[in-house]
């Protein structure tokens, strides 16, 4: 057929040659996967992992309609109206708040492109996985890194911050609010204060504990601060949510170097996103749906109000705790008022290999809860209960097959 093609062209026109001589010299030689004929097959599960979380309703609609320009005038209305959700649900009033095209580990990027320069000192809060990244990312920029490294269960103490700060002079700290590996509420009061009195910024990852545990951006002295879509938000993963203080803007405006990311420069997303007082300027193609959604869950967060939501999550937390300790298990946190309400980890109980209760959860009862992860690994199961799942019907259900899991798992069982 091609070479009908390819003989019949010439009345057609040189481009139309130029595409049929093409065809005419190949042949296609990766055949139509078959899969792909067959329909989309999505199994329903509740998750009640460490996220992704299932959708609100509300927010699964928002995602479903149709896409417009992001350089269209009602696309920057839900870019300013998202903007105004983060402010709300980080409690700041700084103008440069915006949302990146990407997971939680895209602001996390974007917050150390922007914030560090090759040679800048940088103290780590390494209690888990998610410090760890951070030292990763930090090593990448070329930054002196200095991980506190603390055993998987642990929270950084006002006075251990104040000796790293006094020994390596940082020009930021990165600490984990919510510290889903390894189920910790790092406490923030007074760490904003501290790090300003030795220059430097703070820098908290909130994926996790945003909308689940409280959190005031500026009245706790936070420079940066960043969280994710798919957790206590129920958006579908893809957006994730970043602000800078003063502070934090000054010191990216001044840089003496470029960030090595176009994507991720904040002078240039600040423009796209209408935080300077330029003229907004195309810098890429954000995900328009995932913008609806995110606005949708902010809207759900403005209605329910964030104190609310705090004592919701804490409600479900108390109630969960309850039932697990019913069943004969043992936290992995010890200390009672740093347990993170929205991820709690349970202790692998002696006798059992923590995968085969995970696998028998989802087999028997399609829910998804997580063994653990980097430094928690082969020690704990963690069990999320984020926004809308933050319920006490998922944890009857959840106690339910966790019960009939430590009847079938049992190693010991003859
Ligand atoms: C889930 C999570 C992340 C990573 O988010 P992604 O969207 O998977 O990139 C970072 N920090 C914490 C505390 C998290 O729970």
């Amino acid at each position: 057929m091609f070479q009908v093609l390819a003989k019949a062209s010439p009345a057609l026109g040189p481009q139309v040659l130029v595409w049929a001589q093409t065809m005419a010299s190949h042949q296609l030689r990766v055949a139509p996967p078959g899969a792909l004929l067959k329909p989309l097959s999505v199994p329903n599960r509740l998750l009640l992992g460490a996220g992704p979380s299932n959708m609100a309703p509300r927010v699964q609609a928002a995602g479903r309609l149709q896409v417009i320009g992001v350089m269209h005038k009602e696309i920057f209305q839900v870019m300013d109206e998202i903007k105004q959700g983060i402010q709300y649900v980080f409690q700041t009033t700084n103008a440069l708040t915006l949302a990146v095209s990407g997971p939680g580990h895209c602001a996390l990027e974007t917050a150390l492109m922007n914030l560090l320069e090759p040679g800048d000192s940088f103290l780590v809060g390494a209690n888990g996985m998610w410090g760890l990244r951070a030292v990763d990312i930090g090593e990448r920029i070329g930054a002196h890194v200095h991980p506190m490294i603390k055993e998987p269960g642990g929270y950084y103490t006002l006075q251990e911050v104040e000796e790293g700060l006094a020994h390596h002079k940082p020009v930021l700290l990165f600490l984990t609010h919510g510290e889903s590996s390894t189920g910790v509420l790092q406490p923030l009061d007074g760490y904003g204060e501290l790090c300003h009195r030795y220059q430097c910024l703070l820098l908290v990852d909130a994926v996790a504990s945003l909308g689940g545990a409280p959190l005031y951006m500026d009245q706790q002295g936070i420079d940066v601060l960043y969280s994710g879509s798919q957790k206590v938000l129920n958006s579908p993963p893809g957006t994730a949510l970043l602000s800078f203080s003063n502070r934090a803007k000054h010191k990216v405006y001044t840089r003496k170097t470029k960030p090595v990311s176009f994507f991720m420069d904040v002078t240039l997303l600040a423009n796209f996103w209408g935080c300077d007082d330029k003229p907004r300027t195309y810098h890429h193609t954000i995900p328009v749906t995932g913008l609806y959604s995110l606005r949708e869950s902010l809207a759900l967060m403005v209605e329910e109000g964030l104190e609310v939501s705090w004592r919701r999550h804490h409600e479900a937390m108390a109630y969960l705790h309850g039932r697990l300790q019913g069943l004969g298990l043992q936290l992995f946190v010890r200390d009672p008022a740093t347990r993170l309400p929205t991820v709690t980890t349970v202790v692998v109980p002696s006798g059992y290999n923590w995968r085969d209760i995970v696998d028998y959860i989802m087999d028997s009862f399609s829910i998804e809860i997580m063994g653990g992860l980097g430094p928690s690994a082969g020690k704990v199961l963690r069990i999320g209960l984020l926004g809308c799942n933050a319920s006490r019907e998922n944890v009857d259900r959840l106690t339910e097959a966790l019960k009939e899991a430590l009847q079938h798992c049992s190693r010991n069982r003859l």
